[in-house]
């Protein structure tokens, strides 16, 4: 499979991990918008959060936006922001699921 972040995942690709465990990854973007910028992806390849339902998935959902807000705690200043850009108007660019975890600095609303 053509997947970036499952070459990632298998080690075919370098990149900064910060955690791992069996079912989630979390590595530095390499184009960070925001001192700290994590991505947070299951093991598993899932093209996006639509192909994931509470039924089957619930416990992988809550994990990753569970580790995505722990490492918002511990990387934030005072707050952070997780992002699921889901499908081409979402902005997404990546099919493998995905949280941004966006800290360090204020952030403003509306994103474009
Ligand atoms: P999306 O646009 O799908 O929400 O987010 C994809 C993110 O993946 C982007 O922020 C982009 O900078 C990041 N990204 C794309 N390719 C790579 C890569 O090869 N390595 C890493 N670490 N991040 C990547
Ligand atoms: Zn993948």
């Amino acid at each position: 499979m053509d997947c970036i972040f499952c070459k990632i995942i298998a080690g075919e690709i370098p990149a900064k991990v910060v955690l791992r465990d069996d079912d989630v990854v979390a590595i530095e973007d390499v184009n960070p918008q925001a001192p700290t910028h994590l991505l947070v992806m299951p093991v598993r390849h899932v093209s996006n959060i639509d192909e994931m339902s509470p039924g089957t998935d619930g416990a992988l959902m809550a994990k990753l936006i569970a580790t995505a807000a722990r490492l918002g705690r511990e990387h934030g200043r005072d707050g952070y922001r997780l992002v699921i850009n889901t499908g081409p108007d979402g902005g997404q660019t990546v099919d493998h699921t995905h949280v941004h975890v966006l800290a360090g600095r204020h952030l403003t609303w509306p994103p474009g």
